[in-house]
């Protein structure tokens, strides 16, 4: 069965920080709960680590993995039993610092996109200190990169409210061109996505990670390296400022 994720619901529901469970399974160190605010590793998003709470014990959570299922890494000794409930607490400074990297890259995306000729994002990591996205096809010169960066920061410093909204694959293609949303990645038979809007449709973008409310919130990026991967593709290196 598939485990309720906590911070799915609503965009508000990423700022959640502790919640509790019961124990479904465990195996060796590692345990599924019966509904989870632990982001698992997944859509170029490292994963939430925290705290789990029972019995005036404390246990740590090391990795958090899977899609539908969502296996917990506890320590070694954690003395849990199956049925047991659990007070869980993630790690805030490490997952707002995820949301932040995760809501600039959408950002940095969608200006990249409008700036040079519809490049595309064809892969990303984010994470704690530092975060990348591929960008294909494209050649930065530092004209072009200091374009990026400046672009990014003015919206930043604007602001802009998200919204996540559940929308058909049509209804997402009549507002932003497939190229730049990558409908071709989505499996075919998925007919209804789960949608992360910035502002007036400034960024529409299909994804289950977690961001935060308005843009405001990421403060601003800097650019840290570029990097040819071959074949047009280049990787950009950011952090927050
Ligand atoms: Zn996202």
């Amino acid at each position: 069965m598939a485990t309720p994720k906590l911070y799915m619901d609503s965009i508000q529901s990423c700022y959640l920080k502790e919640f509790n469970a019961e124990i479904v399974n465990i195996e060796n160190n590692t345990i599924e709960l019966n509904q989870t605010l632990f982001y698992p590793m997944g859509g170029g998003q490292d994963w939430d680590q925290g705290k789990i709470k029972f019995n005036d014990k404390e246990i740590n959570v090391l990795e958090v993995r899977g899609r539908d299922k969502i296996s917990h890494l506890v320590d070694q000794t954690h003395n849990l039993e199956i049925g047991q409930k659990i007070e869980a607490h993630i790690d805030w400074d490490r997952r707002y610092r995820h949301m932040k990297m995760h809501t600039a890259q959408h950002l940095v995306s969608a200006v990249a996109y409008e700036l040079f000729d519809g490049v595309r994002t064809v892969g990303n990591q984010l994470r704690y200190d530092k975060s990348r996205i591929d960008f294909n096809p494209i050649n930065f010169d530092d004209e072009m990169l200091s374009s990026l960066v400046n672009e990014t920061n003015e919206l930043i410093k604007k602001g802009a409210k998200l919204d996540i909204k559940i929308m058909t694959r049509d209804e997402i293609n009549e507002i932003m061109p497939p190229e730049r949303t990558n409908m071709n990645l989505i499996p075919p038979n998925v007919e209804e996505l789960r949608v992360v809007i910035i502002g007036d449709n400034l960024d529409l973008c299909p994804c289950a990670g977690t961001h935060v409310q308005n843009i405001s919130e990421i403060g601003g990026i800097e650019f840290l390296k570029k990097k040819s991967k071959g074949k047009g593709t280049q990787r950009f290196s950011y952090t927050l400022k």
